[in-house]
């Protein structure tokens, strides 16, 4: 689905099977983030098609955390499709992942601070909790934030897995929180629309969920 101009949402609504959302970013440079399993890319593929495009069309793939259900399928796009990720996460992926996944070798790596492809400017915002070094991506003109798997319409990512924290997911949360946000694209469930229905996503996760974390 068109979530405003220049992003496209492709949600995943199965509760049979777990895999994550994906999105596009289109500006003069087409940029995909986290493609999911590679057994369910079929579900990009529709969602590409959608919005006028094929998996050629993508210049680059960026991964907001090292989790097989947003990386699995990088190897179908990269290459020739730029792709990026966190290093941290990256050198940690092949530490636990050695042996059943390798992954390409990453053209550059996502840390925090400025990122322009073409004409699309991008601020990467790293955010530790769920996973040690997740990064959201926030383009201001947009007023979008990808969110991965730090903050979900009215839930927080776990904290249980490899490297997670409640006290590092908590301050990454109250980061964004402060941003200037009218979508809020969630790495599962649904999407947060409105400036107004974000702010009160915030707040609820703050009086929810905070409580529970440290
Ligand atoms: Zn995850």
């Amino acid at each position: 689905m068109k979530v405003t101009d220049g992003v496209h949402a492709f949600l995943w609504q199965s509760y049979s099977e777990n895999n994550c959302n994906t999105y596009l970013i289109e500006g003069e440079k087409r940029i995909l983030v986290d493609p999911g399993h590679r057994h369910l890319l079929a579900h990009v593929d529709r969602g590409l098609k959608e919005a006028g495009i094929s998996r050629e069309g993508i210049d680059a793939v960026l991964i907001t955390h090292a989790h097989p259900d947003h990386l699995e399928a990088i190897g179908e796009f990269s290459p020739p499709a730029l792709f990026a990720m966190n290093q941290r996460e990256y050198e940690l992926f092949n530490q636990y992942a050695a042996g059943y996944m390798t992954l390409p070798e990453p053209d550059f790596f996502l840390a925090e601070g400025d990122l322009a492809i073409g004409d699309i400017r991008l601020q990467v915002i790293l955010a530790p909790g769920h996973s040690p070094a997740s990064v959201c991506l926030y383009w201001p003109e947009k007023k979008v934030l990808i969110s991965g798997d730090v903050v979900f319409a009215q839930g927080i990512g776990r904290t249980d897995m490899p490297g997670g924290s409640g006290k590092a997911l908590m301050q990454s949360i109250r980061r964004l929180a402060a941003l200037d946000v009218e979508y809020l694209l969630t790495g599962h469930g649904e999407i947060v629309a409105g400036r107004e229905e974000v702010r009160k996503n915030f707040a609820e996760i703050e009086k929810t969920w905070f409580p529970y974390l440290r």
